[in-house]
């Protein structure tokens, strides 16, 4: 298995990856993570209070580059994973090992099959061993067809709430022409 080491803890993967593609945290974003903080209280996984992050149950960095920024900020697209190096539950269950992955298994899966496991029950778990099998492509290895599948997906799960900007986002059409209006907003 592929596997990165975990970050330090108190620092964000999240933000780095997205950095990777150009992308930045939206100014929103510490208040969002404060109160997502202030909801869950604890990791989803074992309880733990320590080394809390929020997770984005689709990497941000995916979201915005399908034009679905406002996931970024959307509590449907978050909880509260630890990233404490022994537990690791925000890389192992969160992005199963690879943060420029994800669950696909979504919601239902981080809140129910992996309570209660350590990291190395959770690498020997059957269930967390197939989702491996049909990990996510991190982004620069999505086929055409892979990320218009993804707009797809978040447009059904997490369909979009018009805001005081935006009445619909930006379509996603992956035909070569970025569009760099929809790549930086989240329609707040
Ligand atoms: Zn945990």
């Amino acid at each position: 298995m592929q596997q990165q080491p975990s970050p330090t803890p108190g620092t964000n993967p999240g933000t780095s990856i997205a950095q990777k593609y150009g992308l930045q945290r939206s100014p929103l974003w510490p208040g969002v993570e404060k109160a997502a903080l202030a909801k869950y209280l604890k990791c989803t996984t074992c309880a733990g209070d320590q080394t809390l992050q929020v997770h984005h149950i689709v990497p941000f960095h995916l979201c915005h580059l399908v034009y679905r920024g406002d996931l970024e900020l959307d509590e449907r697209n978050l909880l509260v994973l630890c990233e404490e190096n022994v537990k690791e539950h925000h890389l192992l269950v969160g992005h199963l090992g690879n943060f420029e992955s994800y669950n696909p298994g979504g919601r239902a899966a981080i809140e129910t099959e992996f309570v209660g496991l350590t990291s190395q029950q959770i690498k020997n778990n059957p269930t967390w061993q197939a989702l491996m099998k049909s990990r996510p492509a991190p982004w620069d290895q999505m086929t055409h067809e892979v990320r218009l599948a993804l707009r797809q997906y978040l447009d059904t799960n997490f369909p979009f709430i018009p805001t005081a900007k935006a009445s619909a986002p930006f379509p996603f059409l992956d035909d070569g022409i970025a569009n760099p209006e929809a790549v930086a907003t989240t329609y707040h």
